[in-house]
C-alpha cells in the first residue's frame, strides 16, 4: 500500500515536472535554427546573365552559393533561401521548394513555406535564358539548372537536419554613401534589417541581411564568376563571425545602383565590407527577440504581362515559363516574432518597400526583391507615362507593365494581418 502510494506520488510528480519541461511554450530553448550552404558556381563556358548575349564565364572570382536558413518554433517552420544568381524564376523556385520539401525530414516542411531569393549579381549564371549565344537562342543550360535545383533543395534539407535550439536577436542600421536612386534620385532607402541566430553558447549560427542595391560594381567587361560586392560582403562577415550569412536583396528597381568611378573588384570589396561592417556594428546592439514564433501566408496571384517582348521570349521558349496574358508568381508575408519579412517577385521599385513596410505594424522589416521570382521591373506607372524620368525607357522595356506594382500590392495588402 506504501510503495503504491510512493509510485503514484513519483508519477505525479514526473507529469508535472515532465509537462512543465516539455510544453510547447514559444520560449528560448523550443526554437530551434538550422543553416547549410553550398556553392553552385558554374563551370567554365558557362553563358553569365546580364549585360550582353555570349558572355561566357572563364573562370572563377569568388564562388556563389545557395544558402538556406530553417526556422521552427514547434509548430509551423518556414525557411528562408537565397542563391547568388541574376534571378530565378517561378517554375524554377517551384521545382527547387517541391524537392526540397520531399528531401526534408527533421521537421514536416510544406513547399509553400520554402521562401526562395535570389542577390541578382550579374556575373552568375543564365537562370533565366536571355544571355545566351545570341538574342535568338537561350543561355540557359538544363544540366547546370538540373544541378542548381538539387544543390539548392539540398541545402533545405540540410538546414532542418541541423536543427538547434536557438535564440534571436535583431539589429536595424543605415549604409549611406555608395547605394543611389539613378532615375529618382530622392527616393532611396538606405535601410539595413538584421537578424542573428544565436546558438545556446551564444555563437552564431546564422545571419540575414536585408539591404537593396544592385550586385553590379562589376560590368559587362567582367567574364569570371562572382557575386561582385555581395561576395565582400559574405568574406568580411564570415571573418568575423561564424555560421552562414544571407543576404537577402531588397526593393532594387527605379532604380538603385552602386557609385561606379570603376568597375574594380576592389571597389567592391569596399562596398561589400562597409555593409558588413555596419552590419556587424549594429549587432552589438541588438536587440533580442522573446517570443519568436513564426507566422506565415502566401498569396499565388497572376501578374498581368502588357510587355510584348516578354510575351515573344516566352512564346519562342526563349525563357522557361508560359506568358501569354500573364504570368503566374506569388508573394508571401511572415513573421518571426516582431520581425516581418514580405516578398516582392522582382525588381520592385523603393516605393512598393515603403507601401509594404508601412502594412506592418511591428519591426524590424524585411522587403525581399527576387522572391520567388524574376519579372523584371516593378515600377511606378508614372514611368510608363513620363519618358523624361532618367532611364525609364530601358525600365519600361524590362517590366511587366504599369499594372504590376499596383497588383503586387493588391496582393501583399491580402495576407499581410
Ligand atoms: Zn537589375
Amino acid at each position: 500500500m506504501k510503495t503504491r502510494y510512493l509510485i503514484l506520488i513519483l508519477c505525479v510528480f514526473v507529469i508535472l515536472t515532465g509537462c512543465t519541461g516539455l510544453r510547447s511554450t514559444p520560449g528560448a530553448l523550443q526554437f530551434r535554427v538550422g543553416a547549410a550552404s553550398a556553392p553552385v558556381t558554374p563551370p567554365v563556358g558557362t553563358f553569365l546573365a546580364g549585360y550582353d548575349s555570349n558572355r561566357r564565364s572563364t573562370g572563377v572570382h569568388d564562388d556563389l552559393y545557395a544558402k538556406a536558413v530553417v526556422f521552427d518554433d514547434g509548430t509551423s517552420p518556414v525557411a528562408v533561401v537565397v542563391v547568388d544568381c541574376v534571378g530565378l524564376q517561378y517554375p524554377t523556385v517551384n521545382a527547387m521548394r517541391a524537392l526540397a520539401a520531399s528531401k526534408t525530414t527533421e521537421v514536416t516542411l510544406p513547399a509553400e513555406r520554402i521562401i526562395i531569393t535570389s542577390t541578382h549579381t550579374h556575373c552568375g549564371p543564365d537562370v533565366i535564358g536571355l544571355w545566351g549565344p545570341d538574342s535568338a537562342q537561350s543561355g540557359y543550360d538544363t544540366a547546370y539548372m538540373d544541378q542548381l535545383v538539387q544543390t539548392t533543395a539540398d541545402q533545405v534539407a540540410r538546414a532542418a537536419a541541423n536543427l538547434q535550439p536557438a535564440r534571436i536577436v535583431c539589429a536595424e542600421t543605415q549604409c549611406s554613401g555608395w547605394a543611389v536612386n539613378d532615375s529618382e534620385p530622392g527616393e532611396v532607402d538606405h535601410t539595413v534589417s538584421v537578424l542573428q541566430c544565436l546558438d545556446q553558447n551564444g555563437k552564431s549560427i546564422a545571419t540575414l541581411t536585408n539591404f537593396a542595391c544592385h550586385p553590379t560594381v562589376l560590368d559587362g567587361d567582367t567574364t569570371v564568376a562572382s557575386s561582385d560586392w555581395v561576395g565582400a560582403f559574405y568574406g568580411a562577415m564570415a571573418a568575423a563571425l561564424p555560421g552562414e550569412h544571407l543576404f537577402l536583396q531588397g526593393a532594387i528597381g527605379g532604380w538603385i545602383q552602386p557609385v561606379t568611378p570603376e568597375r574594380t573588384f576592389a571597389l567592391a570589396e569596399k562596398y561589400g565590407k562597409d555593409l558588413a561592417d555596419k552590419t556587424l556594428t549594429a549587432l552589438k546592439s541588438a536587440t533580442a527577440v522573446k517570443e519568436p514564433n513564426v507566422k506565415f501566408a502566401n498569396r499565388p496571384f497572376v501578374m498581368p504581362v502588357a510587355n510584348e517582348a516578354f510575351k515573344q521570349m516566352s512564346a519562342l521558349k526563349l525563357i522557361p515559363r508560359p506568358m501569354r496574358d500573364g504570368a503566374e508568381t506569388e508573394v508571401a508575408w511572415f513573421s518571426i516574432g516582431p520581425a516581418q519579412f514580405a516578398t516582392h517577385p522582382g525588381e520592385s521599385a523603393p516605393v512598393f518597400s515603403n507601401q509594404t513596410k508601412a502594412l506592418m505594424d511591428t519591426g524590424p522589416k524585411f522587403v525581399l526583391g527576387l522572391g520567388f521570382d524574376e519579372l523584371g521591373y516593378i515600377i511606378k506607372p508614372a514611368f510608363f507615362q513620363n519618358s523624361t524620368i532618367p532611364h525609364s525607357e530601358y525600365l519600361t522595356s524590362m517590366s511587366p507593365g504599369p499594372d504590376a506594382g499596383p497588383k503586387m500590392m493588391e496582393a501583399l495588402e491580402a495576407i499581410v494581418p
